[in-house]
C-alpha cells in the first residue's frame, strides 16, 4: 500500500513515517523542512523512516516540498491509497501572523482536500488538535463540546478539520479527523514541557513553569498516537468523523514539572515565568468515540510515557539535546 505523509519529516508524522514503512508499506513523506524548530531534529526523523524501510519489505520517498503548492500536492496524493495530513504550522505560542497559519492549515489542507476529492483514495487522515476546543466548559471533553478556539492556531485547525468533514459529506471523501491531545515521545518537538524540563533537569537547571502550573494536560505518548493512525487503515468506520485522541491520564504542570525534577534532579526548585494567553487551561479527553469506532484504548500512562521518553532522551542525549536545547 501507498501511504503519504504530508509533514512526515515532523514529529508525529516521522514516527508515521517509520511505522508505515517498518510494517512494509510505501512510504512518501511531503515535508518542506520548515524551520520553525532546528530541522536537524527532522534530519533525524527521516533517517529512522529511511532505516525502517531498509529493514524491512517498506519503500521510503522524501519529496521536499510544500503543501502550499497545489499542484505537487495533487501528483503526490494521485499516487497514493491513504493520506495522513500531518503537515501544519504547529504550536500555538508563536508569534506568527494569524494568516500564515491560514496559508499552511488551511489552504495546505484545501489542497489535499481538492486532490483526494479528484483522485480514488482508501483514507484522508487530518491531524486536528484539543485546541479546537478551547476554554473547556466541562471536563473530560468528548466531541461533542463547543469548539471555540483561542489562538490563531487553533481556529486555523478547526478549519481544516470542518473542510475535512465537510469533503467527507459532500463529495464523499473518507476523511477522518484525529482531535491529538499535546504529544510527546522520542524526537519530540523542542520547547515543550516535557522536553523542556527534561533538558534543563539533566543540566542541573531548574524546570520552568508558565504560570502557577496548575493547568492540566491529557499528555499523550506518540506510540498511542501511532495506534489510532495504523487502525484507519483498516476500518472505515470512522469516515466522516472526527475523534479525541488523548490519553485519559492528567497531570496538571506543576505535578508534572516536580516529578520530573525529584526524579532527575531534586536538589533543583522549579521555577515560574508568565502564562502565555494562548494556552488552554485544562485539556481531558473523552475517548469513547474513538474506543467504540477504531478499538482506540491508550497504553501509556503519562508516568510511564515520561520514564520512557527520559530512557530515550538518555541514550540520544548527544545528538538530540544540543538540537532541543539550542531552539
Ligand atoms: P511538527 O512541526 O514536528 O511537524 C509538522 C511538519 O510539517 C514539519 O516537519 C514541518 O516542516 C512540516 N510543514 C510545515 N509547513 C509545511 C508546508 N507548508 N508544507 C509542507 N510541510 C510543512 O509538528 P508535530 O508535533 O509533529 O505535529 C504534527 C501534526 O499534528 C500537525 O498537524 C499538528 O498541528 C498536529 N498536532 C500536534 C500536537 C502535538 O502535541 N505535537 C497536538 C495536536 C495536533
Amino acid at each position: 500500500m501507498r501511504v503519504l505523509v504530508t509533514g512526515g519529516a515532523g514529529f508525529i508524522g516521522g514516527h508515521l513515517a517509520e511505522a508505515f514503512a517498518r510494517d512494509g508499506h510505501d512510504v512518501a513523506v511531503l515535508d518542506n523542512f520548515d524551520p520553525y524548530y532546528d530541522t536537524r531534529i527532522k534530519e533525524h526523523n527521516v533517517e529512522a523512516a529511511r532505516e525502517a524501510a531498509a529493514e524491512s519489505d517498506g519503500g521510503y520517498d522524501l519529496v521536499e516540498g510544500d503543501v502550499r503548492d497545489a499542484d505537487l500536492v495533487a501528483d503526490l496524493v494521485a499516487d497514493a491509497d491513504y493520506v495522513y495530513h500531518q503537515a501544519a504550522q504547529a504550536g500555538v505560542r508563536t508569534d506568527y501572523s494569524p494568516r500564515k497559519y491560514d496559508e499552511v492549515n488551511v489552504d495546505g489542507t484545501l489542497n489535499v482536500l481538492d486532490a483526494a476529492r479528484d483522485h480514488d483514495i482508501e483514507r484522508l487522515v487530518f491531524a486536528s488538535s484539543s485546541s479546537v476546543y478551547g476554554k473547556p466548559r466541562y471536563l473530560p471533553y468528548d466531541e461533542d463540546h463547543l469548539t471555540t478556539p483561542i489562538s490563531p492556531y487553533g481556529a486555523s485547525k478547526l478549519a481544516g478539520e470542518r473542510y475535512a468533514m465537510v469533503y467527507a459529506e459532500r463529495y464523499g471523501v473518507p476523511a477522518v479527523a484525529l482531535r491529538y491531545f499535546t504529544v510527546y515521545g522520542p524526537r519530540m518537538r523542542p520547547n515543550m514541557a516535557i522536553s523542556n524540563f527534561v533538558s534543563r533537569c539533566l543540566n542541573g537547571e531548574p524546570p520552568v513553569i508558565y504560570g502557577d502550573g496548575s493547568q492540566t494536560r491529557d499528555m499523550t505518548y506518540v506510540a498511542d498516537v501511532l495506534a489510532a493512525n495504523r487502525a484507519l487503515l483498516d476500518t472505515d468506520a470512522a469516515d466522516g468523523e472526527v475523534m479525541n485522541v488523548g490519553s485519559t491520564d492528567n497531570i496538571d504542570i506543576e505535578t508534572l514539572a516536580t516529578e520530573i525534577r525529584d526524579q532527575l534532579a531534586p536538589e533543583l526548585d522549579v521555577e515560574y515565568t508568565d502564562a502565555y494567553e494562548v494556552d488552554a487551561d485544562h485539556s481531558h479527553a473523552d475517548v469513547s468515540k474513538a474506543d467504540e469506532l477504531i478499538g482506540y484504548e491508550p497504553t501509556y500512562t503519562i508516568r510511564e510515557g515520561v520514564e520512557a521518553f527520559v530512557e530515550w532522551y538518555r541514550a540520544n542525549r548527544e545528538w538530540y539535546e544540543p538540537l532541543v536545547r539550542g531552539s
